[in-house]
């Protein structure tokens, strides 16, 4: 028979059958992370090929469980290798809405609900930022994010930039601390300024920016004639999940009059959280801020947030006026509801909603409470998985202390728990080879993706050997999965000698 509509008991039947099997696998710790082949494995275990004629529901569900066979399991309580992990349903539910209603959030007139929605949202955590105006975009990802906030900073310095480019601009410098994202990198090749001009601030044993040493750098390059622009301020560092002293770096921005941005795209989360949003202390006296609540609060990827207090100015920088979009004399509603505009984009998801549905759903505690939708059996709000999250990173790091043979990188300020293990060979009176070190943590990394049992990732950072970093932001991790970690990695690595 011809198929003349969609199909919708092969959608919500079958698949989503298939879909809840994969997703039930995230509550028991029976099922692998990962089931890791090599790629040519792979190609042999799937046919990748792109046929040229339609196949059946049943192959397509065959396509449906295969995808998801091979495919890392985010949710379950042992992945901690990314920054982002923890599976939650009401952000599912809001992915199935976005795709049931398939839209693009530039006008109102396509997108009324949603264009709404991200308002409030970026009102919101305007809010929580402490900021007295409030503008700000969703976008697909922290470093774009951190792209729209030095975008700013130059259009606010030399609005002209949009017109004649960068000929007629000095030479503009930005500075980030040693430990930032690489997007800070990025942004300057994107933006013209130069990776050469992204200027490095050394960070203190915990990865904090040493300020004195910005103040420094900021003389140096004015002295040298060039025009030193924005400071992008780290909240949650991608490694350690360190926090630069922001209050302190206010005053240095405000002294030289640059912009400051904030790269929160970890940390921000903390915001929810009554008891440990003083880690983003003196946030309010920036200019911008990234944040990605697909990252700590477990919203579905992607869900990242630009904000910044200067309303008005993501339009001045990034509009273009396609005036077969943005058409200024519609009749229904008021233009300035069409907010597509001020991306760089054109078309672009509702990202905006998953977070919005997840607080409904949530109880945000304490002052910052929106709204109290009652009783919500099994679920815990957005503050408390916060406050887990970091329980289970000081749980993890007592743990690592009072083991032999593990050794902490630093003392943890938030989710991310960085550490050394010495097998018992390299155990001893004086500190391990760094160069037998740094082979410890790849050759056991290799071990645990072929087991299966957990995902945890490891690093070299400055001249540190490779160490592990864990990053324990899944609701379903218990202590008991921080135990299990340290065991495993002493069982994987015990009779490692060399
Ligand atoms: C993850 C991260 C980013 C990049 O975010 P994406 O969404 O992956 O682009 C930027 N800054 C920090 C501090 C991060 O941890």
């Amino acid at each position: 028979m011809e198929a003349t509509s969609l199909d919708l008991d092969f959608i919500f039947t079958k698949a989503a059958e298939v879909i809840k099997q994969h997703l039930a696998k995230n509550s028991t710790r029976d099922a692998s992370v990962v089931k890791f082949v090599s790629p040519t494995e792979l190609l042999n275990a799937l046919d990748f090929a792109l046929p040229d004629e339609g196949q059946s529901p049943e192959q397509i569900l065959d396509y449906v469980k295969k995808v998801m066979e091979f495919s890392i399991q985010a949710g379950h309580p042992r992945y901690f290798n990314q920054l982002y992990s923890g599976l939650d349903e009401t952000g599912i539910i809001a992915q199935m809405v976005s795709a049931a209603t398939n839209t693009s959030v530039y006008t109102y007139e396509i997108a009324p609900v949603y264009t709404t929605i991200e308002r409030i949202v970026i009102e919101k955590m305007c809010s929580l930022v402490g900021y007295s105006e409030t503008d700000g975009i969703f976008s697909p990802g922290g470093s774009i994010s951190n792209l729209y906030g030095l975008m700013c900073a130059r259009h606010h310095r030399f609005p002209e930039v949009k017109k004649t480019g960068v000929h007629s601009l000095p030479q503009l410098v930005i500075f980030a601390s040693e430990q930032a994202h690489y997007s800070a990198q990025k942004c300057a090749m994107i933006m013209g300024i130069g990776m050469d001009n992204a200027v490095t601030i050394k960070c203190d044993s915990r990865g904090k920016m040493i300020v004195s040493e910005l103040e420094k750098a900021v003389t140096s390059v004015k002295k040298e004639g060039k025009c030193p622009l924005a400071v992008i301020a780290t909240a949650g560092t991608t490694v350690m999940g360190a926090f630069d002293p922001l209050t302190e770096i206010a005053a240095v921005c405000k002294k030289h009059k640059m912009w400051m941005h904030i790269d929160a795209a970890l940390g921000g989360s903390v915001l929810v959280s009554e008891k440990h949003k003083c880690l983003l202390k003196g946030a309010e006296l920036s200019d911008s801020l990234a944040w990605n609540p697909h990252k700590a609060l477990t919203v579905p990827l992607q869900c990242s947030g630009f904000i910044t207090k200067h309303k008005g100015l993501l339009a001045q920088c990034n509009s273009a006026h396609a005036n077969y979009l943005f058409q200024q004399d519609k009749r229904s509603y008021d233009v300035s509801y069409d907010t597509g505009d001020k991306s760089i984009q054109c078309g672009r998801l509702n990202d905006a909603f998953k977070i919005w549905l997840m607080w409904k759903a949530k109880v945000c505690h304490g002052s910052l409470a929106v709204h109290y939708y009652g009783p919500l059996q099994g679920k815990v709000g957005l503050a408390r998985q916060i406050d887990k999250a970091i329980g289970n990173t000081k749980y993890m790091a007592e743990q690592i202390k009072k083991r032999d043979g593990f050794e902490l990188v630093s003392e943890p300020e938030y989710t991310n728990c960085c550490f050394w293990y010495y097998p018992p060979s390299m155990r001893g009176p004086t500190p391990p080879d760094p160069h037998k070190l740094t082979k410890v943590a790849p050759i056991i990394k290799d071990l645990m993706v072929k087991s299966g049992k957990m995902m945890i990732t490891y690093t070299p950072l400055g001249d540190k050997p490779n160490f592990f970093r864990m990053v324990t932001i899944s609701p379903l991790s218990t202590e008991r999965d921080m135990d299990f970690v340290l065991d495993e990695i002493d069982r994987l690595g015990r009779d490692l000698a060399f």
